[in-house]
């Protein structure tokens, strides 16, 4: 009595089992039933399954881990990858031991980005059983485009001899505690420094121990240019002015933190100390590119 039982449980567990179509397009028929040992008390089974992580980016590797019960010896298990519209990738797992857990990484190189059902499929003793768990692919987002270093159109803002000197004098140079956020442009004491670009006056101040006189402009590109060791008292303009490409603000001294007449230059693509996410740029290329 106890036997048929069984075997009726078994029955109902294949003949509802869904039908797989495998690589070769067929459906895979269901095993036979008769060929369940004599004396097996238990159905097999799988349970646990688990996809980690079950979100990834493409083709890194996930973990399938499992556990089988209710055979003996060893089992065929894989997982299949399924999606509407995708055809299905089979992850093959071969031969299992039974009733240990088992973990198998596999990587998801076949798998485009999109949301998967990982299928387990676990075959031993003439029965088969299924476990589902969710995976999702997820491409990361694309990194954010450059901004762009050379903007067309403008004037170099030291006019007069001038040099970009050397490695000391260039952006990302080492300084004590930091680095280097500018371009020095050597030049003669009292050359006129020029804005670069039409735009606003954003700031005018004086820091001893560091940029000297400075000037910080809102250039009408979207970009805020620094200005700093300005010869004391050249500045020719005020917080909140309006200036236009190549109005002369002041001229190149040596205040503040420096060691010989010279310009030092920033650009701020988003804005003068606006955010951590924004730092200054390389200014030399566009530097280049005014000098023409
Ligand atoms: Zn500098």
């Amino acid at each position: 009595m106890r036997r048929i039982s069984v075997l009726t449980t078994l029955w109902f567990s294949l003949c509802c089992a869904p039908a797989f179509a495998d690589a070769s397009g067929g459906a895979i028929a269901a095993p036979e039933t008769g060929g369940a040992p004599a004396g097996q008390a238990k159905l097999l089974s799988a349970r646990g399954f688990a996809v980690a992580p079950a979100s990834i980016a493409p083709g890194k590797p996930v973990t399938f881990a499992f556990r089988t019960a209710g055979a003996s010896g060893r089992v065929r298990a894989r997982v299949d990858i399924l999606a509407p519209g995708k055809a299905a990738v089979r992850a093959k797992l071969g031969l299992v031991r039974a009733g240990h857990g088992i973990s198998v990484r596999w990587s998801t190189k076949p798998l485009a980005a999109g949301s998967y059902t990982a299928r387990l499929v676990v075959e031993g003793g003439g029965a088969r059983v299924y476990e589902r768990a969710k995976l999702a692919v997820v491409a990361p987002p694309p990194p954010a485009p450059a901004v762009a270093a050379v903007i067309a159109g403008g004037v170099f803002p030291v006019q007069g001899a001038y040099s970009f000197g050397g490695p000391d004098s260039r952006f990302g140079a080492p300084r004590s505690g930091h680095v280097h956020q500018g371009q020095d442009i050597a030049a003669a004491e009292g050359t006129p420094v020029v804005s670069p670009r039409a735009g606003t006056v954003h700031w005018v101040a004086y820091q001893a121990e560091g940029a000297g006189h400075y000037v910080v402009i809102n250039g009408d590109d979207g970009r805020d240019y620094v200005f700093m060791h300005l010869q004391d008292g050249s500045t020719l303009v005020a917080t909140g002015q309006p200036v236009a490409a190549g109005q002369r603000i002041a001229s190149v001294g040596n205040t503040g933190e420096s060691e010989g007449p010279h310009l030092h230059f920033e650009i701020w693509p988003g804005g003068w100390w606006a955010s951590k996410a924004s730092p200054p740029i390389d200014p030399l290329p566009q530097l280049q590119a005014w000098a023409g």
